[in-house]
């Protein structure tokens, strides 16, 4: 095909993905690491990369440790009650253990904070959030990556790892493309740390045709943290666990600043009240601990995000929608109708665009909300990703071998969406998380542990002729062309995409069919991704590199659409009503299933493997942790 193969030899840490959990991986890998060779391969440009790139309005894990506002035990419990029990709380501790500092550095290269004069804190959304002005946000956090990392290589499609071929389960670097120039790059590295995407686009969205692409996670979120770490033999865990968002309809502009900022608030079409008589009968479906009606939540429990959705889907079925978001009562205060309008503006242009095209005010029309298609990632609120070893002074044994955020593939590593388990790291959590892995990896390096890698050619050779293999399905078949782009001989990128994302909607709780699912469902399902998956080995085809970076987007994301079938169908219950419904065991079962599913995927046969995880509270709930003394003034200065 005449690309050339560029070599990255010798490098310690290779930073797959470099949005905020690479970025901070880059960062702190230099920090422990000044003698070693720390090199990011980024799908986009890291300036302008991950699910941050559109900026944000909000860093919505913050502590506020300093300010005497919450503590790191604090968040467990909150990420805990969110996710109905299921969270490795060993991980998320140490996450907010660390995020506070994060945050910090942030504001000093430059990220403007919002400051609250009374209270002498940071401006708050909500309890754990807080508010920025983030437009550029990424682009200061790239800055300090790149000012990190030895090299960072731009617009690099990673489409798989490579394995050491001396010691089995060890990685020993990547290998992608440039989706530019089609150049075939190799990455041998002794650790390898993946930062890149969780999933969207993997069901069919509410938005087809003109609007296609226009869904609330980053489009550009192509699985690619679960193909490729799946693909390598790593166990995942909570891949069940899609999440369904309450968004503004059509722009899928995020409704926190408006709840908890502007405190807006739901109606049905009716202009009624209607969560509330949904929850009695949740409440027995999901047990009192996360729904009590009647002793109504703490304030350390708030109710679950996903419960929240069951009240909004329902009350849609029962045929009383749409469900309306109250902002003309908020609107009429001119600060807040600012904070309203600048909140899409810096984070979510396109809702702005979409009212003022569509002449909805919120001053004097009430917006419509909707609940979006399902996506798969480990940032919000939510937790799919790899099963992790967590850090040693906190992780019981069966959470812990050797290295913090190390997947159970020797030598890699991950941070954001890409680390199962812990859910509402959001921004500032996932750089955290990658700034735990890289020291980590660090370690692991000096222990000795990289010693010996071996990749020989033959590893090389063999993937770069898979990655192109969709061009040469084209060049070679393309003459059998029967009308537009309908081929008999091969299918394109387009046409994959349409086929996953009907039989994840159909068969794995998609908007269709109302977020629910059932074994017979699953089962159908996982025969007819296996029939794609097998279209794509033998008969994708590329038109050119632009189409081949869609082509390996696809491959990842069937990877990681497997992986939630095989999870879903494994656990007998529906753990998240509101994310998603298994019809044939519609109640939580707590006695049988407070557990973590893990998941392997054999790599030589692609079989699936499932077991289930203990689930440890560390984290006690009776007792909440003794807050530390304020220092408000001086901690500022
Ligand atoms: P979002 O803007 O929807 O992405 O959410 C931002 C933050 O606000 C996340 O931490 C959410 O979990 C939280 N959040 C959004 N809506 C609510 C709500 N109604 N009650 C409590 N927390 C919320």
């Amino acid at each position: 095909m005449g690309y050339s193969t560029v070599v990255e030899d010798n490098i310690d840490v290779l930073v797959v993905g470099a949005g905020l959990g690479g970025t901070g991986a880059a960062f702190e890998a230099r920090y422990w690491g000044k003698d070693k060779k720390i090199v990011i391969a980024e799908k986009a440009n890291i300036d302008r990369s991950g699910a941050v790139a559109q900026g944000l309005y909000a860093i919505n894990c913050y502590m506020g440790t300093r300010f005497g506002e919450n503590n790191p035990e604090d968040h467990v419990r909150y990420a805990r009650m969110d996710l109905m029990g299921m969270v490795r709380e060993d991980l998320l501790f140490d996450m907010a253990r660390h995020v506070d500092s994060a945050v910090h550095q942030f504001e000093e290269w430059g990220l403007p904070i919002m400051w609250d004069d009374k209270k002498e804190t940071y401006q708050r959304e909500g309890r754990w959030q807080i508010m920025i002005h983030g437009e550029s946000y990424k682009p200061i956090v790239a800055e300090a990556a790149k000012k990190s990392a030895d090299k960072v290589f731009n617009r690099i499609c990673v489409t798989h790892l490579l394995m050491d071929d001396s010691t089995a389960n060890r990685v020993a670097g990547a290998v992608g493309f440039n989706v530019r120039t089609g150049n075939y790059h190799v990455f041998k590295s002794k650790t390898v740390i993946v930062g890149a995407g969780g999933a969207s686009n993997i069901y069919k969205p509410r938005s087809v045709g003109e609007g296609a692409g226009r869904v609330w996670y980053a489009p550009w979120s192509s699985g690619s943290a679960y193909g490729l770490m799946i693909e390598a033999g790593a166990k995942m865990t909570q891949m069940e666990n899609k999440i369904v968002l309450a968004r503004f309809k059509d722009g899928y502009g995020p409704v926190g600043a408006y709840f908890l900022h502007l405190k807006t608030y739901t109606q049905n079409g009716a202009g009624e009240e209607y969560e509330s008589k949904w929850f009695p009968a949740l409440s027995k479906m999901v047990g009192k601990e996360y729904l009590d009606t009647e002793g109504q939540h703490l304030s350390h429990k708030p109710i679950p995000t996903c419960l929240r959705n069951h009240a909004f889907i329902n009350e849609v079925n029962a045929g009383r929608g749409p469900i309306y978001m109250v902002t003309k009562e908020a609107f009429q205060d001119p600060h807040l109708e600012e904070i309203g309008w600048h909140n899409f503006l810096g984070m979510t242009v396109g809702q702005a665009v979409l009212w003022a095209s569509t002449d909805v005010d919120p001053k004097y029309e009430n917006p419509e909300l909707t609940t979006s298609e399902p996506y798969v990632m480990g940032s919000h609120a939510t937790g799919c990703g790899a099963w992790c070893s967590g850090p040693e002074d906190v992780s019981p044994d069966e959470y812990f071998w050797g290295y913090n955020r190390m997947t159970t593939v020797q030598g890699l590593f991950g941070a954001g969406d890409a680390v199962g388990g812990t859910p509402h790291a959001f921004s500032s959590g996932s750089f955290t998380e990658g700034r735990l892995a890289a020291k980590a990896a660090i370690q692991y390096i000096n222990d000795g542990k990289a010693d010996g890698i071996v990749v020989g050619d033959a590893q090389i050779e063999k993937r770069r002729e898979q990655i192109y293999r969709p061009m040469e399905t084209y060049t070679v078949n393309r003459n059998h062309i029967t009308r537009g782009s309908v081929n008999p001989f091969y299918i394109n990128p387009r046409q994959g995409l349409d086929r996953l994302q009907k039989m994840m909607d159909e068969y794995c709780g998609g908007v269709t069919v109302s977020y629910m699912t059932n074994a017979n469902l699953l089962n159908i399902g996982l025969k007819k991704l296996g029939l794609l998956a097998e279209d794509w080995e033998t008969g994708i085809a590329a038109e050119n590199i632009h189409e081949l970076l869609r082509a390996w987007e696809l491959k990842h994301r069937i990877l990681t659409s497997e992986a939630v079938m095989q999870h879903t169908l494994f656990r007998e219950e529906t753990r998240w009503p509101g994310y998603y419904y298994r019809g044939d065991h519609m109640k939580l079962d707590d006695k049988n299933w407070h557990v973590l599913t893990v998941s392997h995927r054999d790599p030589e046969t692609g079989e699936y493997t499932m077991e289930k995880a203990p689930l440890y509270h560390i984290i006690d709930d009776e007792k909440p942790a003794k807050k530390p003394a304020k220092k408000k003034a001086a901690a500022k200065k």
